[in-house]
């Protein structure tokens, strides 16, 4: 089953084609961080009109790189939500279109399925049951996933997610959106050990999280150290950059080993972009390696936002027999608990 997948849900135009027995065939990506970076965040109705502007041309092109023509295609996946409902609006319009057009079923993707499936892309992907972090610019999350719609949520965070914690720790130190891969960037000089930032709800049980003390902290740190420029000197931002790294990883790796602790399972699956962090892969190596645990993720650039995620996930509800009815639905706010199990077709 040939399977095109377009992603419109936040910032990133990403579309794909997927093969069930051959794989993945071709794949693209329009990111808009230009367009938004001198917002030092999205904005919505922009994102809206860039989606429309590539999501077309887009199409051609993947389409052409997988060598294969509207005819070829046997099915349609497009993210429904979460996400900007005008973004999603444009992917799923298009998806659900094209797909009655080309007289071909469409399904609506849950965006975090797709990241927290993104790693069976890979190839040694992990076997179920596993559980996911999914550490992303809108979530964190502890999952236990037993098949494909079979998510028990273990926990999550009570304010902001992990990847906003370094997009708002970036903006404070004068660095670019998404504040992620920059403050990774900058920590590699700072001094470890210089400062040591709170490492929010590790000593209390259970599987949630919060990251705004630690935004609070950081932002007071900056204060502190600032000079006439507002900034803290070069030096003692890499080092501020550098604490705040340590104190997300730390917190995430005590939470993901709490998590296989109390569901018995020895597979930790990371997803979204904050998965993409060097630190982060390499802690959580060294505490599993410790409890005989393995460790999964995405290629680098598919564990932020893309359309392969997308279409991988959706060839997999395409082929248990899922299918959207004809009206273009997205819910740009949609718990990914409430998915129904593949096994349980949801025929329109
Ligand atoms: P969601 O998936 O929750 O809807 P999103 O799609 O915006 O949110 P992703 O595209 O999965 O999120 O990830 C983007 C986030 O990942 C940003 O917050 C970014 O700063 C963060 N990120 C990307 N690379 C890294 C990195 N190397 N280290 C830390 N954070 C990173
Ligand atoms: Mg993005
Ligand atoms: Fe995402």
């Amino acid at each position: 089953m040939l399977v095109l997948g377009v992603e419109t849900s936040c910032d990133e135009t990403g579309l794909a084609v997927y093969h069930t027995e051959r794989g993945l065939l071709a794949h693209g990506l329009y990111s808009q961080v230009a367009v938004h970076a001198e917002y030092g965040g999205v904005v919505p109705e922009l994102a809206s009109r860039d989606h429309v502007r590539k999501i077309l041309p887009l199409i051609r092109e993947v389409m052409a790189d997988a060598n294969c023509s509207a005819a070829d295609i046997d099915g349609i996946a497009y993210t429904a939500g979460p996400g900007l409902v005008g973004a999603l609006m444009v992917g799923a319009s298009v998806g659900r279109a094209l797909a009655y057009a080309w007289d071909v079923p469409a399904v609506g993707v849950h965006h975090m399925e797709g990241h927290l499936l993104a790693p069976m892309l890979e190839d040694s992907p992990p076997e179920f049951p596993f559980v996911a972090l999914l550490v992303s610019g809108g979530h964190t999350q502890l999952v236990s996933v037993a098949s494909i719609g079979r998510y028990q949520l273990l926990g999550e965070s009570l304010d902001d997610a992990a990847g906003e914690a370094f997009d708002k720790a970036a903006k404070m130190l004068d660095l670019d959106y998404p504040g992620g891969p920059h403050i990774a960037r900058l920590a590699e000089r700072g001094t470890p050990g210089r400062f040591s930032f709170p490492r929010p709800m590790v000593d209390r049980p259970g599987l949630d999280f919060s990251f705004s003390g630690l935004k609070t902290y950081t932002l007071n740190t900056v204060a502190k150290y600032a000079g006439a420029d507002g900034l803290p000197d070069e030096q003692t931002s890499a080092d501020i950059a550098c604490a705040f790294q340590e104190a997300v990883v730390s917190t995430l790796v005590i939470k993901c080993r709490r998590a296989l602790e109390a569901t018995g399972l020895k597979r930790l699956v990371i997803a979204g972009g904050v998965s993409a962090n060097t630190r982060l892969r390499a802690e959580l190596e060294r505490a599993l390696g410790k409890i005989g645990a393995e460790m999964f993720y995405a290629r680098h650039e598919f564990c932020t936002d893309n359309g392969a995620m997308i279409a991988y996930a959706g060839a997999q509800r395409l082929a248990a027999g899922q299918r959207e009815s004809l009206a273009v639905n997205v819910r740009p706010r949609w718990p990914l608990d409430t998915l129904p199990p593949l096994d349980v077709s949801t025929s329109a």
